[in-house]
Formats: C-alpha cells, sequence, structure tokens
C-alpha cells in the first residue's frame, strides 16, 4: 500500500457509516489524486475554480468533484456542466449566478449554504438570521439549485471545546432548519484534518480532508 492509500484506510475505518470523506486535493499533482481514485476514492475537493477545471478532465469521468472554496461569481459558468457539490455558497449573489448557470446546462446543481461559526472575521458565510430568512424562497427563487444542507468551518485554534462549540452551533441549527421550517437536507459538512473528530462527534455528515491524506501544502 502506497502512502495515500495507507492514509485513506486510516480515516475511512473512524467514519461512522453514511459519512462521506472529501479528499482535499488542492495544490497537489494529478499523480496524487489517481492514487487516491485507485484506492476507491471518488469525492474529490477543491479550492479553486481554475484548478478544478484543470484537473477535472484529467480524471475518470466517475469522480464527484466539490468546490469548497470561496466561489467567485464570474467563474461558475467553468464549473456548472460538471460540479457534483458546492460547499461555500456564502452570499445570495452565489445562488443567483449558480440558478442562472444550471439552467442554461440543463441541470439541477447542488449546493451547501456556508455559515460563519468561526471567531476570524476573513472567514465566509452567512448568518443563521440571513439564512432563515432566506431558506422559505429556495425553491421558488433558485429552482435550479439544489440545497442540501450546510457547511462550516471552526475557529483555527487548539483550544478543543471552542471548535467542539462552534460544530455543535452548527449542527443545533441543521437540525432547526430541518425540524422547524422542514427543509429536506441530508448533508452536514464540517470538518478538517485537525478537526474532523470534534467534527463527527458533533454530527457531520461530509468530512473535507487534505493533508492528512496528500501530506502537507507547501505555503503560496
Ligand atoms: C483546504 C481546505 C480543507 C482541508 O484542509 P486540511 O487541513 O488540509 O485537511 C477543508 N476545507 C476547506 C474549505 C479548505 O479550504
Amino acid at each position: 500500500m502506497n502512502l495515500i492509500e495507507q492514509n485513506l484506510t486510516a480515516i475511512r475505518e473512524k467514519l461512522p457509516e453514511g459519512v462521506t470523506l472529501v479528499a482535499v486535493s488542492k495544490t497537489k499533482p494529478i499523480e496524487d489524486l489517481q492514487e487516491a481514485y485507485n484506492a476507491g476514492q471518488r469525492d474529490f475537493g477543491e479550492n479553486k475554480i481554475q484548478e478544478l477545471i484543470y484537473k477535472q478532465p484529467l480524471l475518470p469521468s466517475d469522480v464527484r468533484w466539490h468546490m469548497i472554496g470561496h466561489v467567485q461569481t464570474n467563474k461558475i459558468k467553468y464549473i456548472a456542466p460538471f460540479i457534483h457539490l458546492i460547499h461555500g455558497i456564502d452570499r445570495e449573489k452565489v445562488l443567483v449566478e449558480l440558478n442562472k448557470r444550471a439552467e442554461l446546462e440543463g441541470r439541477v446543481i447542488m449546493g451547501l449554504l456556508q455559515i460563519h461559526i468561526a471567531q476570524e472575521s476573513e472567514k465566509f458565510g452567512f448568518d443563521t438570521k440571513d439564512v432563515e430568512n432566506l431558506i422559505p424562497h429556495l425553491n421558488e427563487r433558485y429552482p435550479h439549485v439544489q440545497i442540501k444542507g450546510l457547511m462550516g468551518m471552526a475557529t483555527f485554534t487548539r483550544d478543543t471545546h471552542q471548535i467542539a462549540n462552534e460544530f455543535k452551533g452548527l449542527a443545533d441549527f441543521f437540525h432547526r432548519c430541518i425540524e422547524t421550517h422542514g427543509m429536506a437536507w441530508d448533508t452536514l459538512s464540517m470538518g478538517m484534518s485537525g478537526d474532523y473528530e470534534l467534527a463527527l462527534k458533533a454530527g457531520s455528515t461530509m468530512i473535507r480532508v487534505g493533508s492528512s491524506i496528500f501530506g502537507a501544502r507547501s505555503p503560496h
């Protein structure tokens, strides 16, 4: 077994039933993605649209591509034909453009609403209040976008209590949207290499793991 395969196996062993592992392959060469693919990995996450459209034709067509980064609306058209799930829907402008491009492609594109749960102000996302106002109108305004749930990123800190609290807050809000607003949601994307075990404890259904699979990324 090569290292990527070993890492994938070690993480999969810790995953509860029904949790999806998205392998975050940003900055990594195609050979690394191919190794993960050969080890059975099908969900891959990238945070830049340029990189997604470069890599997508180089891997087999049964790969499910996830856009996990901040979305520049003028580039949505390039991924609209093939993207599986957009995690970082953080403002209504993204929904408007996504709906338009999905309609032109004759498809429905799945996405997650990103919620701002971290203390750092530079992380993107909606406030929960905005989302509660928005969700009753999603289907009528954006019929070509199917929202499947929520995504969030915890504060980058060593304080595991704080991280666990932020994940719990997001999970509570996720369940409130389902119970109070009747949303048919099944996806709660939270947890990365450093904090996915805390996220799983809080009820994550999708973790986005990069460096624990592919090794550290070199800083740009
Ligand atoms: C890079 C990235 C990840 C993965 O980070 P690791 O710490 O390498 O696991 C997860 N989510 C988002 C949004 C990212 O940009």
